[in-house]
């Protein structure tokens, strides 16, 4: 029996019916786009994250782009965020025409360091190039950045914060859910997050009114109060109804689902902490678990031992975004994040998914802890 890295077919073959009617609402009512589950979606999403407003849209990367553009982030404006993380968070800043300005990530949650933020803010204000205009931190494998740190540094510098939540929907920051702590939140329901979609789908969160209003504009090319005139450049950032109606239903067990990723974890980390450096969640967090990452200086060897066993594994990320290919005209040098440069040489995620059974979890850790066990010993 081979273990999947993801397994959708155990959630969808325990939903089916449910998931299947929702569907074929949809095929029946012909509103594919914008349909009556778009509102539906968008009040259960409110409901869940405590955020006054969620507007569903195309991807995770619609939702970031929504939220930059309603914040008028343009050329010469600086975006902090961390240099380990999905390029799209990077992405979506150039796409509109500002700099991403890398922040080094902490060394145990992974997320970016409010204090490097703090003074590379300070650098670029006295070098004068590019203007700090707003942060993005990202919630790696499912674990709130932390905010208050980061909303401290935000307030006294000016600056909007934009969660990119996209692989933390519904875990915690002090007691709040994720897509409620900045004021600005993006999230991803591409299939694999730990919500997931049938195709592309993703939400953006705020409190502010106008704010919520400005980006459903944004959502359908800048749409105004009359359908024909267009007040403002936007997108076509709009989510199926298809898409909608499946996070519709997967929403009604999403909190279970939580709690089974959580025991996954728990058990991984029991069973490998002596062997491998296993995360590590903050007080007053808690992790959606998109990712179970582990590090170790012996990476390639376990991976190989795994996947020996036909165990699957991926790495995220193995190249920090300062040092891809797309970023090459920033000119950033191997040795400027440190942090993040080793964690791309060590990091490796293990298969997590609710439905993973304990005697699964406990031959893949025997791979590991024998593995490694026998490298110290060799
Ligand atoms: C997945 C992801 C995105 C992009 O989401 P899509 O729905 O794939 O566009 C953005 N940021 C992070 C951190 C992600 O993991």
């Amino acid at each position: 029996m081979t273990i999947p890295f993801i397994d959708l077919q155990t959630q969808y073959k325990k939903h089916q019916i449910e998931i299947q009617a929702s569907i074929n609402a949809v095929l029946e009512h012909g509103r594919y786009i914008m349909g009556p589950e778009i509102d539906r979606l968008e009040t259960e999403l409110q409901k869940f994250t405590g955020a006054n407003y969620a507007i569903a849209c195309g991807s995770g990367t619609d939702a970031l782009l929504l939220a930059l553009m309603s914040a008028g982030v343009g050329k010469g404006d600086a975006i902090y965020t961390t240099p380990y993380s999905f390029f799209a968070t990077a992405e979506v800043i150039s796409l509109v025409g500002a700099t991403p300005v890398f922040v080094d990530v902490d060394p145990v949650t992974y997320n970016i360091d409010p204090i490097a933020l703090a003074i590379i803010i300070k650098q670029t204000i006295s070098k004068g190039e590019v203007n700090p205009k707003g942060i993005i931190p990202v919630d790696l494998f499912g674990h709130p950045a932390d905010y208050d740190a980061i909303n401290t540094v935000a307030v006294e510098h000016e600056l909007f914060v934009l969660q990119d939540a996209a692989q933390s929907f519904g875990a915690l920051y002090k007691g709040a859910r994720t897509c409620s702590n900045t004021p600005l939140a993006a999230t991803s329901f591409f299939p694999a997050k730990p919500l997931g979609c049938y195709g592309d789908g993703g939400a953006v969160f705020t409190n502010d009114a106008d704010v919520a209003e400005t980006m459903k504009s944004i959502r359908v090319h800048g749409q105004g109060q009359d359908k024909y005139d267009n007040v403002r450049l936007g997108l076509n950032a709009r989510m199926d109804s298809i898409q909608a109606a499946v996070l519709i239903e997967k929403m009604k067990f999403y909190e279970t689902e939580i709690e089974l990723r959580q025991r996954v974890a728990e058990q991984y980390s029991k069973s490998l902490k002596d062997h491998v450096n296993t995360p590590k969640i903050a007080e007053d967090c808690t992790s959606v678990w998109a990712q179970y990452s582990i590090t170790s200086e012996y990476r390639d060897a376990i991976r190989a031992a795994l996947s020996d066993k036909q165990i699957p594994t991926a790495m995220y990320y193995p190249t920090p975004i300062h040092l891809s290919t797309a970023y090459a005209h920033l000119d950033h040098q191997v040795g400027d994040f440190p942090v993040s440069e080793s964690l791309s040489k060590t990091m490796f995620s293990l298969p997590m998914h609710p439905y993973l059974e304990k005697h699964q979890i406990d031959i893949i850790c025997g791979v590991i802890n024998s593995t490694v066990q026998s490298l110290n010993h060799g």
